[in-house]
């Protein structure tokens, strides 16, 4: 139960303990408004079911059994952006980012998850090659320019509106992915892969291999899959926490390296994978192992260029990033 039931007129019943869990922080929110004044989605559209505090108190009321079914509040939990930004200025520190996530989750308990996202999330996901050839056909029917002509003949919005504003939103799509090359026994940096711009800026990722060859660090890129981030944010634990295991089971064959994430959302993830086992506590301690380790790109720039950055490479030396066509 509940740390505060005196204060609501209602309460949840017989809410399994990670659901118990999510009703106390949603019961935390005040309703100060706060986040108001820092979440996009109401900035943009002064909705207060789009702001963070109006979506705690819908998932309140959706844990509480107060709302029939939780399909009707979707629009709200779909449409968080899961930036996080809420809990920053949040006192209370109310983790409504997650929150969306579980609500989603439970959307999908009740309704089920969409086949084709439950293969995207247990299957594709944890086959970093075999999504790369799924992708490939997609991207040539974009860079072809076939897919903008389907759009500008309103076609795409026939099949699924979302498609129609993905193909606006991706201005650009690689053809080729950067190779994984193992880091080595020794290695003190394993740059891990990011979906984003592993499939999408590849040129990032490449980028952030060049910086760590001219500062002269032992590295290379370990064999991991996804973070897990997608099924977090559709409340898919199990394919998170099956992500997340994998990765940490790579990771821990390096021990002494630092891991080096150049995207952010991926570093946040990998930092809170301790998170994902509360209830497990062998695998509580190896996330926990591996997450104290884990780096984000900027973060990591600052810090060793304060405490000094190994010795770079000798001019002239060949970066070993490499484009490869999958
Ligand atoms: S989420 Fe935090 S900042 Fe927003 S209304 Fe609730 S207590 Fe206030
Ligand atoms: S996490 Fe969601 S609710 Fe919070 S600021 Fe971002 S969009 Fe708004």
């Amino acid at each position: 139960m509940s740390d505060r039931p005196d204060i609501h007129t209602h309460a949840a019943q017989g809410l399994s303990a990670p659901d118990q869990k999510r009703y106390d922080d949603t019961l935390h929110c005040n309703r100060c408004g706060l986040c108001t004044s820092a979440c996009p989605t109401y900035l943009a559209t002064g909705n207060e079911g789009l702001s963070p505090r109006g979506r705690n108190q819908i998932f309140r009321a959706v844990l509480e059994g107060r709302l029939g079914d939780p399909r009707d509040a979707e629009g709200s939990f779909d449409t968080c952006l899961q930036c996080g930004i809420c809990t920053s200025v949040c006192f209370a520190e109310v983790p409504t980012a997650k929150l969306m996530g579980a609500a989603r989750g439970k959307v999908a308990q009740v309704h089920g998850a969409p086949l084709l996202q439950r293969f995207f999330l247990r299957f594709l996901l944890a086959r970093p090659k075999l999504l790369e050839w799924t992708l490939l056909p997609f991207f040539l029917v974009k860079r072809s320019g076939v897919s903008r002509f389907l759009n500008r003949l309103g076609l795409l919005k026939l099949v699924n509106p979302s498609l129609a504003a993905a193909e606006e939103l991706v201005d650009r799509v690689p053809l080729r992915f950067p190779r994984r090359r193992p880091p080595p026994a020794d290695a003190d940096v394993v740059q891990f892969v990011a979906c984003g711009t592993h499939y999408l800026m590849p040129e990032a990722e490449t980028a952030t291999t060049r910086l760590l060859d001219k500062l002269g660090c032992r590295h290379g890129r370990a064999d991991t899959v996804c973070c897990g981030l997608p099924g977090i944010s559709t409340g898919d634990w199990d394919s998170a926490r099956s992500l997340a295991r994998r990765n940490i089971a790579a990771l821990e064959k390096f021990s002494k390296a630092v891991v080096l994430a150049d995207d952010s959302s991926c570093a946040a993830t990998l930092k809170d994978y301790p998170s994902l086992f509360e209830d497990d506590p062998a695998w509580f301690l190896r996330a926990k192992a591996v997450s104290a380790r884990v780096k984000d790109l900027s973060e990591w720039i600052v810090e060793r260029g304060e405490s000094g950055f190994p010795s770079a490479s000798k001019a002239g030396e060949p970066a070993h990033a490499e484009l490869v066509e999958a």
